[in-house]
């Protein structure tokens, strides 16, 4: 069976080996045993059930949350020549009967269906009419209130195994708290089921975490600017702001569309569909965008305000990437953000849990560290390197305070000596010692802790402050904000407990930084013809738009880059590009070998 399974993943997908717990997963599958597969976004769970789908006896039911999702995906399918086909409101009624008879007829090898109409009566009666092989339950941490995108519908899904009995079940997600894993296993009643959890970390993505200047345009534009042509995300907070970046993006002469979910039904679908079909690279958005948006060669993510959870921040930034290759993720955050997110949640019932998550997000902003570990030490897994290589801390470009247990016993002790009265600003007035109105109105130049830290700008007392904030050292408290110690804080005056604490990035850094930054972007592109690659991609995007289908369904970017390095010139060395099974080098591989021999000439 490994043998066959492998034979059939190169046969159709191309690919010459299975990635982690892929084939785990599959052996569970066509051993008629329930699983749970655990993998991070693009780790490749669609394989994981699309393949023994294709080798079982019988129609595989997969039940898909969005419906453009199940579009994409169907699409997927039939461009490799495997019979898929989907039933869902969005079809007409003609198209439905089409799908009905071919079920009926036994052709179909893969039915994906939302699990509003797996509950209709028909829908049962036609499935227990047909030999069903497996139920696989996608984006499974639906089902959960513990999750962050719990769907009504998904709860009835435990219906499956009392009307199929001795039909296995499938789940896959790529959220791996232990509370979303142990809802899905008893939502769905599943028969103890195998469980597979991949590693949680996507080593492919490079994050970056700052402070937000005054001027986040032109943060936002520095890393556009570093991501030429290249496809991008970038969320904002508000539609409000979502509406003034993306025009400022235009006057700048940055092609991008907007979407949130204030506009009108039919520019939103029509923003998201000119994205998937490469007519624009550039969104900016409300995180309303993304479910359902598979686009795999998304370069870069920007977070123009910090989310409201790690598990927000993992689901948003895990859409880039998706097809193995370098992408960046950056997050523009400030102390405010975190009161905005406050204020929002103050009427919201499971108000206590999400505070929780909120702060854990903010540490991870303020705490420099590796942030590969942050993530995925926060989704209770052992990360075993000490350098990831691909965060601003391990790249070296955050640079950390000399004496950071000084400079933090001087801050809280300041805090004391204003008997926790104050806000940050006034905080960082004292130490700095500005002889400001309010200083002097409450005799505060008279303390010891007085311009303490004159040699510092106030700016960078400020970023001190931001940080003993959110690692928990400080907090603030009331409507006035004002800053008291935490009993960590007081941990830190009598020196058992050292904050992190990293200085603002200057100019001189800012430079070498970028110097780095171009030499590992040669270096994943050694050998790679580039301009070769654009003529590439430039096809892809044609033939995706004629067949009216997203342009990864073509090709991904990983395959193109490997047209682009090994330049095949006859069919058979065109079947040994990545990603290229039988039926994409039967109908893309002459046009290809064409396009690249005219290229070499
Ligand atoms: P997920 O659903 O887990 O987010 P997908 O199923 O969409 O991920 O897969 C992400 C990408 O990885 C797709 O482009 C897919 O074709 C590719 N992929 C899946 N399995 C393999 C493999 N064994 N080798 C190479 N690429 C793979
Ligand atoms: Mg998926
Ligand atoms: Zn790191």
């Amino acid at each position: 069976m490994k043998h066959k399974i492998l034979e059939t993943l190169s046969q159709y997908w191309g690919y010459t080996s299975f990635r982690l717990f892929q084939e785990e997963a599959i052996l569970s599958i066509l051993d008629d045993k329930d699983t749970v597969t655990i993998l991070p976004t693009g780790g490749g769970k669609s394989v994981c059930f699309q393949l023994p789908a294709l080798i079982s006896d019988g129609m595989a039911v997969i039940i898909s949350p969005l419906i453009s999702l199940m579009k994409d995906q169907v699409d997927y399918l039939k461009d490799m020549g495997i019979a898929a086909e989907c039933l869902n409101s969005s079809l007409t009624v003609k198209a439905r009967q089409t799908v009905v008879e071919k079920v009926r007829a036994g052709t179909v090898k893969l039915l994906y269906l939302s699990p509003e109409r797996l509950m209709l009566d028909h829908t049962v009666e036609l499935l227990k009419s047909v030999k069903l092989s497996f139920f696989v339950i996608d984006e499974a941490h639906c089902i959960s209130h513990w999750g962050h995108n719990f769907r009504e519908e998904y709860r009835q899904l435990g219906l499956i195994k009392q009307e199929f009995k001795n039909i296995g079940v499938h789940a896959f997600t790529a959220t791996a708290t232990v509370a979303v894993q142990k809802d899905i296993v008893e939502q769905l009643n599943l028969d103890t089921p195998h469980i597979y959890i991949g590693n949680i970390d996507r080593p492919n993505l490079t994050y970056r975490i700052l402070p937000r200047s005054g001027h986040v345009l032109g943060q936002i534009v520095d890393v556009i600017n570093k991501h030429p042509r290249e496809p991008g995300i970038i969320y904002c907070l508000r539609r409000t702001d979502v509406d003034s970046i993306s025009q400022k993006l235009t006057a700048l002469g940055l092609r991008n569309l907007p979407y949130h979910a204030g506009l009108p039904d039919a520019e939103r679908k029509k923003n998201q569909d000119e994205f998937s079909a490469e007519s624009v690279d550039i969104i900016v958005a409300t995180i309303a965008f993304g479910m359902g948006v598979d686009r795999s060669n998304i370069r870069y993510v920007i977070h123009a305000a910090m989310p409201k959870s790690i598990e927000h921040y993992q689901q948003e930034t895990g859409r880039a990437g998706r097809d193995g290759l370098p992408a960046d993720c950056y997050l523009f955050y400030s102390g405010g953000d975190y009161r905005i997110w406050e204020f929002m949640l103050r009427d919201s019932a499971d108000r206590e849990v999400l505070l929780v998550k909120l702060s854990a997000m903010y540490n991870f902003c303020v705490r420099p560290e590796c942030r590969h570990r942050y993530l995925v030490t926060y989704f209770a897994q052992e990360y075993g390197a000490t350098n990831c290589g691909a965060c601003d801390y391990c790249l070296g470009e955050v640079e950390m305070a000399e004496d950071p247990l000084l400079i933090g016993q001087k801050i809280i002790s300041c805090v004391a000596r204003v008997q926790e009265r104050f806000g940050a600003d006034h905080l960082s007035d004292v130490l700095k010692g500005n002889r400001t109105a309010a200083v002097e109105r409450w005799g505060h130049e008279k303390l010891s802790t007085f311009a303490l830290m004159s040699a510092e700008t106030k700016v960078f007392i400020r970023f001190m402050i931001e940080q003993l904030v959110g690692q928990g050292f400080l907090r603030r408290e009331g409507e006035f904000m004002t800053i008291a110690i935490t009993a960590a804080g007081h941990n830190v005056l009598k020196g058992t407990e050292v904050p992190r604490l990293a200085k603002l990035v200057v100019a001189e850094k800012k430079k070498d930084i970028e110097k780095k930054r171009r030499v590992r972007r040669t270096q994943d592109w050694e050998g790679v013809d580039e301009t070769l690659f654009d003529i590439l991609r430039a096809k892809r995007a044609e033939l995706a738009r004629k067949k009216g289908v997203p342009a990864y369904i073509v090709f991904s970017d990983k395959t193109l880059k490997d047209m682009a390095l090994t330049k095949p010139t006859t069919i058979d060395q065109f079947a040994q590009v990545f990603g290229v099974g039988a039926s994409k080098q039967k109908e893309y591989g002459a046009l290809f070998v064409d396009i690249i021999k005219s290229h070499k000439q």
